[in-house]
């Protein structure tokens, strides 16, 4: 050790360097020796508060109350946490017997009874919630309670984040900060288009704008998307949020398309393909050339299968080779078959409507089959269609009479992403 520390040309070396961090510094204001995290920044855009009258507020902080939580365990009873609670009996009394009190009393393990009191002892509100904002709350004022349902007012935040796909859209989004919710929801909404297990390369990206709700600073319910562009190679896919009067929400791409289809991809969850769709087959069973003219899921006994559409029962029962089959009716074009079923949904008949997803019963291998599996047939004006690569019908676009104001908040929700990509991109370099 020792000498090497003190000779000059060391000193010189400190210095040089000392010099060059401070040229840096002068010259390039912005330089920095680590890579710049803003590429991946989740921006807070607006804090939007929800302004409401302190009275609308349940349990609001005010230092004139106390509150106690209770988190709702095995054989509790309103009454018990009431009487835990330290509330004096005339008030429990009086509770009890008013309108509405039997929705308080619902209650479940793991909800929470939130009870606020006033420094005297009298009671001022006590909320019942699931959720942490959503429940039934019962307001002691003028010497009565009334009890209603009560949405506490969120706080809505608003938020983007623009990320860099390396190796997986779940992986790079995830490290970003995205939530599981928001991550599945984007491959909801992008998955009808990109397959993300065998379409995404790195390098490919994704945009997206959307809200979060919050209750006195704590996170509740999941994020809402309010718009997402996706980027895959040279290909942009567009998804924005809109939300009809009735308060059913879609997403339609900038020119009105539904980003979802008519159809859902695969009718089992949780299988393979073990035959495809060939009109030269040899039959295991019969074996001879047979046209198989769907397509085979291999699943276990018993595996659900959903409707990849909505539509109406057609047949429902035995049928030769098919075993017991189920065939349900779409559209006037439009028919799908679920062949050898071990059995049907309960109580399912001919005439039923059923939703897309919608489990109508579950595989086995009844009829022609060697072993469990799903046979699945896609017709198309009563022909034989390929499943895997039919074209499939989009679901529906946006109504005519909301164009406008679908173009208008397409419009808005454009601009916003474009904006705060720049803000992240070029504004922070
Ligand atoms: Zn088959």
């Amino acid at each position: 050790m020792g000498k090497v520390f003190f000779e000059l040309r060391y000193y010189l070396i400190i210095l040089i360097i000392f010099i060059f961090a401070f040229l840096s510094l002068v010259f390039f204001p912005n330089f920095s020796f680590v890579s710049n995290s803003a590429d991946y920044e989740i921006l807070e855009v607006t804090r939007e508060k929800i302004e409401v009258k302190n009275s609308d507020f349940a349990l609001g902080n005010d230092i004139n109350n106390s509150i106690q939580i209770f988190e709702i365990k095995k054989n509790d009873t309103l009454l018990n946490l009431l009487k835990q609670s330290g509330l004096k009996d005339s008030f429990i009394k009086a509770l009890i017997k008013t309108k509405g009190s039997e929705k308080l009393a619902r209650i479940k393990i793991g909800d929470s009874l939130e009870i606020s009191k006033k420094i005297s002892g009298e009671p001022k509100e006590i909320f019942l919630t699931s959720n942490g904002f959503e429940g039934v709350l019962a307001k002691f004022e003028n010497n009565i309670f009334t009890i209603k349902r009560f949405s506490r007012p969120l706080e809505k935040l608003e938020r983007f984040a623009s990320v860099i796909i390396e190796n997986s859209l779940y992986e790079s989004a995830l490290n970003e900060g995205l939530s599981d919710s928001l991550i599945m929801d984007l491959v909801y909404i992008f998955g009808w288009d990109i397959d993300f297990i065998f379409d995404i390369r790195p390098g490919d990206k994704f945009d997206v704008l959307y809200e979060d709700f919050y209750w006195n600073g704590i996170q509740v319910k999941n994020s809402d998307i309010k718009a997402a562009r996706f980027i895959r190679g040279n290909k942009v896919f567009t998804a924005i949020r809109y939300y009809y009067a009735d308060g059913t929400k879609e997403y339609f791409s900038t020119r009105g398309k539904n980003v979802k289809k008519a159809f859902l991809r695969t009718p089992v969850e949780f299988s393979y393909i073990s035959s495809k769709y060939n009109l030269n087959r040899r039959h295991p069973v019969l074996n001879k050339i047979r046209a198989h003219t769907g397509v085979d899921y291999a699943a276990p006994k018993g595996t659900p299968i959903i409707s990849t559409s909505s539509g109406t029962i057609a047949f429902i029962g035995n049928k030769g080779g098919y075993g017991r089959l189920i065939e349900i009716k779409h559209t006037k074009d439009y028919s799908t078959r679920y062949a050898h079923l071990f059995k049907y949904k309960k109580g399912l008949k001919i005439g039923d409507k059923v939703d897309q997803g919608e489990i109508i019963g579950y595989v086995g291998k009844s009829g022609l089959a060697t072993g469990y599996h799903l046979h699945y047939e896609f017709r198309v004006n009563g022909m034989h269609t390929d499943p895997l690569t039919v074209k499939l019908p989009d679901a529906e676009p946006i109504i005519d009479s909301e164009k406008d104001k679908f173009k208008r908040v397409a419009i808005k929700m454009i601009n916003r992403i474009d904006n705060l990509y720049l803000q992240i991109y070029a504004i922070n370099q």
